[in-house]
């Protein structure tokens, strides 16, 4: 069946690896995006594609789009360093603008696929972190403009759920990195590969101690459309991640190993509200979506280092 598809934040890291799974597999693709913090070479090899189109627009206005049967609500700046430059952008995007995606979906009756993210859960108190758990989430910390609008996302997509009955699924998205992410985007895995890279030192926040679990951005791209594609799931919300967690400083460490460089080890103090630990449990994707992620933190890492080397 040929789906036309709009992805919104299709110019980003993530948004630009669905575009081009899906017009691959023949969709046809509308991408909305206004390019704060994706760039349209991530969408060179798409720009001329007959099944593709792209729209450059900000969604926190009226949108003028063409119909689609499927949304995929994927707008939104994350990385913690944009969050002090961009805090009201980035509050706005999450709510007005989800509130106008979700006012297309209902027009054109699509479904639609929201990223929500692990933020929703701050600083978790529970580890690994379920569905369930209602998180612990600083509202007006400085992370609070994505996490807290993230939340009101979710709320939002859940209040048009009952008020329209239209389907929409959340998909919480924990630690992605891979090709495509921008070498100054201030996100983990492109500051320490290109820092390798270049032959600086890697500045490890805090002591290194604090994890994350890092997911590679096919298996990403994968779980988001198992969660769009598998019938019945009308308002479900699914963790999508990698169970591996890793300290900072041992992820550090592999990347020295992978790159090779001269670099050091540096450390900066720890921003502030900087979550401490984060896993997802993945078992209800596993059990929902019949998905799970296949790429190991060495075969991600070779292919974001090899990317990395070569732009
Ligand atoms: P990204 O910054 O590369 O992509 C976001 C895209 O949205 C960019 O192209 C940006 O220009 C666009 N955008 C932002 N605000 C917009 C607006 N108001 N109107 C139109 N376009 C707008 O980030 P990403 O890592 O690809 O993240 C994509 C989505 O996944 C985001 O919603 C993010 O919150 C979510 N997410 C990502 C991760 C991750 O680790 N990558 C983790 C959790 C959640
Ligand atoms: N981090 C770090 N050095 C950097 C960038 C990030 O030690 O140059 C740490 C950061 O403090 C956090 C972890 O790496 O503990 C992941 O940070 P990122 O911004 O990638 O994602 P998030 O905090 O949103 O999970």
């Amino acid at each position: 069946m040929n789906l036309t598809t709009l992805v919104a934040g299709g110019g980003g890291f993530l948004g630009s690896h669905l575009c081009t799974a899906l017009v691959e597999d023949g969709h046809e693709v509308i991408c909305i995006d206004n390019f704060g913090s994706g760039r349209r070479e991530n969408l060179a090899h798409l720009e001329d594609h007959p099944r593709f189109m792209l729209i450059e627009a900000d969604i926190r206005e009226p949108l003028g789009l063409p119909a689609a049967d499927r949304v995929y609500h994927l707008a939104s700046r994350a990385s913690p360093t944009d969050f002090t430059e961009f805090p009201v952008q980035i509050a706005l995007t999450n709510t007005e603008g989800t509130r106008n995606l979700l006012d297309y979906a209902v027009k054109h009756d699509a479904r639609m696929v929201y990223a929500s993210t692990s933020e929703v859960y701050g600083d978790p108190e529970v580890h690994p972190q379920p569905e369930s758990y209602t998180g612990n989430v600083n509202i007006r910390g400085p992370r609070g403009c994505y996490d807290e609008s993230k939340r009101f996302g979710e709320t939002l997509t859940v209040a048009y759920e009952k008020r329209y009955d239209i389907d929409v699924r959340t998909a919480r998205i924990f630690n992605t990195y891979g090709p495509r992410m921008r070498a100054d985007d201030g996100r983990v895995v492109p500051t320490f590969v290109t820092q390798a890279l270049d032959g600086e030192d890697l500045t490890i926040y805090g002591d290194g101690t604090q994890t994350r679990s890092f997911c590679y951005v096919s298996d990403m791209v994968a779980g988001l459309r198992a969660l769009m594609d598998q019938p019945g799931l009308d308002g479900e919300v699914v963790n999508i991640g990698r169970e591996n967690e890793i300290t900072i400083r041992t992820l550090a460490d592999r990347i020295l190993e992978h790159c090779d460089t001269d670099s050091d080890l540096i450390f900066e103090p720890l921003p502030e509200d900087d979550p401490e630990r984060r896993r997802p449990d993945i078992s209800k994707a596993q059990k929902l979506l019949n998905w799970e992620p296949n790429v190991s933190l060495n075969e991600g890492l070779r292919q974001t280092i090899s990317y990395f080397g070569h732009n």
